[in-house]
């Protein structure tokens, strides 16, 4: 087969009408909202009225701790939702929407890839419907209203060292990391330092990926913490009365995205908040109304499982009442080697002593993922270059494992190359040997969650923090906000804190640098290690050699 790239290989799909593929789903024509002739919203109306309906099964695509390259989940999500299509289910895939900003770093989109995605990427990957948009619209507008209240009088006694609430773009832009604003005289207001993140890291993207409802979203906003007072008291996006103004801004984007695979399979693109300082998975809305037209959804979480999952698990799940019934583990022979020790320039060398020495990372994985009473089988995700003598010592490996590994060529070959990881997912599902829990109860303390997901997920030796940490966490018990799960934010490269230390380490210090409350999204974020929130473009930013060719068509994003 020639190679292609993904763009071409996307230009050439042949799509379907979004009404065709709502209709493969039993949703009519007047329940969807079409934006142009291959996307559309799903209404609010449908999304009622199929509450009562029965569920499908959930299914989960996770992965060991990957290559900067990414080890393929959105990929093999896609492949397999199209694999269960091919043996007869039907099955819809819920993924995350792409940022803007990235795009224009770094080639390479977040559709999947190869045989096995979703289209149109393109839009896809810019401004798609422009729930983007919308959510940074909605988190500027309190930022401006936050300003404003100071200006006319500050009657809530906002503390202005202490305004929280920063602004967002969804943009690579480092210049604005750290900016002051209000500077120009005393029209202007009163000068003071904050700065912009990434739009995915609003913890209004944490919130729209969250909320179950219209009211549900507006009580969650109203609830986000943006400044405290001199007393420390704090001051919400409820009392700035901003709450109701931004859901209105948001009323369109809370609405599930439906699109297609290459092979005219329903999928809902929805949502994207940052896998570390926020949760990584799509929206509970996309996930729970699939859930209710498709026997099979599949979905991912971003990052390695020991974030994505656990994250999907312990606040996704947890908060909307999911239970999943499968997980698929991905791992790629390349992955296995890094933490097997190779660099990344030799990872396409056959090298079966690195394999071995790699594999206790998927081992680790299996061992934890079966902690939350899901069953699991191992997806390799194969590459050009992997050799007969590699994948034969993974399969091993995770036979020892008492698990099934089973190799997945859906980016050559689409969903023709996921039917037997298809069947495996549901003679699983099938089996009902699910049961579901999370890894810790909400009553538990919150330093205790912290440490039971690093020492049963990290397999950490301990956790450590300031004095000032601790007493953080016991401050907001004392205020009522302990039942919360936790969200970790760590490298995603390594079961400890330290992104070069590969494979299964054990017995490693878990150092908490910071801990945030986001008490709109319900979590409290805690910071081990460096964490950008607002990422920068590279020395040859893509975009300097992205452009429309002469029929019109977009040329250097992908
Ligand atoms: P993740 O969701 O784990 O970050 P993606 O599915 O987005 O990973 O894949 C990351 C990149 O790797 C994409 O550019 C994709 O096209 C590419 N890729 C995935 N699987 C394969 C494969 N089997 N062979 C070659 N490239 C692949
Ligand atoms: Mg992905």
């Amino acid at each position: 087969m020639a190679h292609q790239t993904d763009i071409e290989i996307a230009r050439a799909a042949h799509k379907l009408p979004i009404q065709e593929i709502g209709a493969k789903l039993g949703i009519g024509a007047e329940d969807l909202v079409p934006y142009g002739h291959d996307k559309a919203k799903v209404s609010q109306r449908l999304i009622e009225s199929v509450r009562n309906h029965a569920t499908g099964k959930l299914i989960l695509v996770t992965a060991i701790n990957p290559t900067p390259a990414g080890e393929g989940k959105t990929t093999t999500t896609v492949g397999l939702g199209d694999g269960l299509n091919r043996i007869g289910q039907r099955a819809a895939v819920c993924i995350r929407e792409a940022s803007l900003g990235p795009n224009f770093g770094m080639k390479g989109g977040a559709a999947g890839g190869g045989h096995a995605q979703i289209v149109p990427m393109e839009d896809m990957n810019l401004h798609f419907t422009g729930d983007f948009h919308a959510i940074t619209s909605a988190h500027n507008l309190l930022s401006a209203m936050i300003d404003n209240h100071i200006y006319w009088g500050n009657g809530l006694e906002i503390d202005q060292r202490r305004v929280v609430w920063r602004r967002v773009l969804d943009m690579n832009d480092r210049a604005l990391r750290d900016t002051v604003t209000s500077l120009g005289g005393v029209s202007n207001g009163f000068p003071r330092q904050t700065g912009f993140d990434i739009t995915v890291a609003s913890e209004v993207m944490a919130i729209l990926c969250l909320a179950t409802s219209l009211g549900d979203l507006e009580r969650r906003l109203g609830d986000m913490i943006v400044a405290y007072r001199r007393d420390k008291s704090p001051v919400t996006a409820r009392d700035i009365k901003a709450d109701g103004a931004m859901t209105v801004l948001l009323k369109d984007a809370l609405q599930p995205n439906l699109v297609q695979t290459l092979e005219n399979n329903p999928a809902f693109v929805h949502g994207g908040p940052f896998a570390n300082i926020a949760h990584g998975c799509n929206s509970v809305m996309a996930t729970t109304t699939a859930l209710k037209l498709a026997d099979y959804v599949v979905t991912e979480a971003g990052f390695g499982a020991d974030l994505g999952a656990e994250k999907f698990m312990d606040i996704k799940c947890r908060k909307a009442g999911l239970s999943p019934d499968a997980v698929v583990l991905v791992a790629t022979c390349r992955a296995i080697k890094m933490n097997g020790g190779v660099a990344k320039d030799d990872l396409g060398q056959e090298n079966v002593a690195a394999i071995e020495a790699g594999c206790p990372n998927v081992g680790r994985h299996i061992a934890n993922l079966a902690q939350f009473g899901v069953p699991v089988v191992v997806a390799i995700n194969h590459f050009l270059g992997d050799t007969e003598a590699e994948l034969a010592a993974v399969k091993a490996y995770v036979a020892e494992q008492g698990v099934e590994a089973i190799l997945c060529t859906h980016w050559a070959q689409g969903g023709a190359g996921t039917e037997a990881l298809a069947r495996k997912v549901v003679e699983m599902a099938e089996g009902g040997t699910a049961q579901f829990a999370p890894l810790y109860p909400d009553e538990m303390p919150l330093w205790e969650k912290i440490e039971t997901i690093a020492t049963r997920i990290y397999h950490a030796g301990e956790v450590t923090a300031d004095k000032s940490v601790r007493a953080q966490l016991a401050a907001w018990e004392a205020e009522g906000h302990g039942h919360l799960p936790i969200c970790m934010a760590k490298t995603q490269y390594s079961f400890s804190t330290d992104p070069a230390r590969r494979g299964a380490p054990s017995g490693h210090s878990v150092p908490v640098r910071e801990v945030r409350l986001a008490a709109g999204a319900g979590f409290i974020v805690v910071i081990c290690g460096e964490i950008m929130t607002m990422p920068g473009l590279p020395r040859v930013p893509s975009a300097e050699s992205i452009r429309l060719n002469a029929e019109g068509l977009i040329e250097g994003l992908f």
